[in-house]
């Protein structure tokens, strides 16, 4: 069991507001029984769910600090334990004397999202909403912070659990008729069985879409831009971004290194990565940055190929495909075209999109990002309406959920035995649930809470 999954007898303590100075402060204090170390700091037990104004104390009875304090009893709180907040001056001095002062009365340093842990272990929310509470602070756009606050409200749990409702009730069908074994297809049949399987694959496949586009509004997408030294990855870039983050020269290989800018197109972040290239050379700098480039090519979700115009594809770039990764989907850019006057335009050739445009002049830039947008699979959804932010894992879940049930449908279909069925809807709702985390193991929820910040 993790570390911050075993110890919740402690009274935990953290600074709850970001470090430096500001206004107000905030100390944040959880455990089972806060009585005593309240009446220790204040002088007196603070009346709950009120805020009033007060002293904090040290252990002469001294002033270190007057602010606002809030006093939630057991089990109305965050954590649904007690929980105490002093909200003092915002100077990293004086919140380092509350807290010290703290731990002088028995309390220990909180861990990295324990608050939200002990939440989430006292039922009061669920996994979702847990990882939504994170996801919430981490939001780096307006439409990912609203996707996230809907998260935290139950809306995805909420989906979640009407498909493993709707599992269960097919499975208590299923479980029931195997005690018949001599009727039980027509029992199925009778009871319809199948419709019932179909409509929470449809329902499923719903979900995974709204949360596949608020993975993307959520993370984004890893792009590489690859190509021959030269042909304008730099400027492309550049073009995209807007400002000058790669050096651009007429030298072939001066992208030594990966070059990373994220930028954001329709609330999608993107993360551009601007590579040596991939080509043979003897350089050892250059070797090292052509080996990133591969690893990069590794983590991303879509190449950018840039090539010359002027030279069309060559064996330079038929290499560079060959050593991609397969499934890999690729945009190819024909760059230069105010070289070779022709009109921005999209295409398609035996590897996909092409883009024609002008990295110097910005034509046709703005057909490269429709095209991907298209490639990742945006969908375009307005401000993140009906999207879930979903992770990799809820993603992961969903997708073997999907796999058991349509095993499940043509075993039906095969008309095969019931016990088998009945085993693929228990892993389909099995792998539902891990998603609200019901069926968690301790070390994943060591990971997904150690992510947090400190006092969340
Ligand atoms: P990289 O090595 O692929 O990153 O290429 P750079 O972006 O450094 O560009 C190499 C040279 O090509 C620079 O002199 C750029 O100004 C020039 N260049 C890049 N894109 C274009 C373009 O669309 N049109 C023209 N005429 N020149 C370009």
């Amino acid at each position: 069991m993790p570390a911050n999954c075993s110890n919740n007898q402690d009274i935990i303590a953290a600074i709850a507001t970001p470090p430096g100075r500001g206004g107000v402060g905030i100390i944040r204090i959880s455990g089972k029984n806060l009585q005593p170390l309240a009446k220790a700091i204040l002088g007196k037990l603070p009346e709950p769910r009120r805020a009033e104004f007060g002293s904090f104390l040290d252990e002469d009875g001294q002033v270190l600090d007057q602010g606002i304090l809030l006093y939630f009893p057991a089990p109305h709180s965050y954590t649904g334990e007690d929980v105490l907040e002093l909200q003092g001056h915002g100077g990293p001095v004086i919140m380092n004397l509350l807290l010290t002062r703290c731990l002088q009365l028995g309390a220990r340093l909180a861990e990295p999202g324990e608050f939200t842990l002990r939440a989430f272990l006292a039922d009061k929310i669920d996994l979702l909403q847990a990882e939504s509470v994170a996801d919430l602070i981490e939001a780096s756009t307006v439409d990912a912070a609203r996707c996230a606050i809907r998260s935290l409200n139950g809306e995805f749990s909420a989906t979640i659990a009407q498909l493993v409702q709707a599992l269960t009730a097919l499975r208590v069908l299923v479980e029931a008729t195997l005690d018949f074994p001599e009727e039980e297809l027509d029992f199925l049949q009778s009871a319809q069985a199948r419709e019932q399987l179909q409509a929470i694959q449809q329902q499923l496949a719903r979900v995974l879409i709204a949360s596949r586009q608020g993975a993307l509004l959520q993370s984004g997408i890893n792009i590489v831009l690859v190509g021959q030294p030269n042909v304008g990855k730099s400027s492309l870039l550049n073009q995209l971004a807007r400002e000058d983050v790669a050096i651009v020269t007429e030298f072939p290989g001066t992208t030594r290194d990966t070059i990373r800018q994220s930028i954001e197109i329709k609330g999608i972040p993107l993360h551009l990565v601007d590579t040596a290239g991939l080509r043979e050379t003897s350089d050892i700098i250059e070797q090292q940055g052509i080996a990133r480039t591969h690893a990069a090519a590794r983590q991303a979700g879509l190449v950018l190929l840039v090539l010359d115009s002027r030279q069309g594809i060559t064996a330079a770039e038929r290499n560079i495909l060959a050593e991609l990764p397969q499934e890999l989907p690729v945009l190819m850019i024909y760059n230069k075209i105010d070289l070779t006057a022709e009109t921005p335009r999209a295409a398609e050739n035996e590897y996909g999109l092409v883009i024609h445009l002008s990295a110097k002049n910005g034509e046709g830039v703005d057909l490269l990002t429709d095209a991907l947008l298209q490639t990742i699979g945006w969908q375009g959804n307005v401000a993140g309406e009906g999207l879930y932010m979903a992770r990799q894992r809820h993603l992961q879940a969903l997708v073997n959920a999907s796999r058991h049930l349509q095993t499940a449908t043509n075993l039906l279909d095969e008309g095969n035995t019931l016990e088998l069925l009945a085993e693929e809807l228990r892993l389909a709702q099995q792998a539902l649930s891990t998603i609200t985390g019901e069926f968690t193991a301790d070390d994943l929820l060591g990971e997904i809470f150690s992510a947090f910040c400190i006092g969340k």
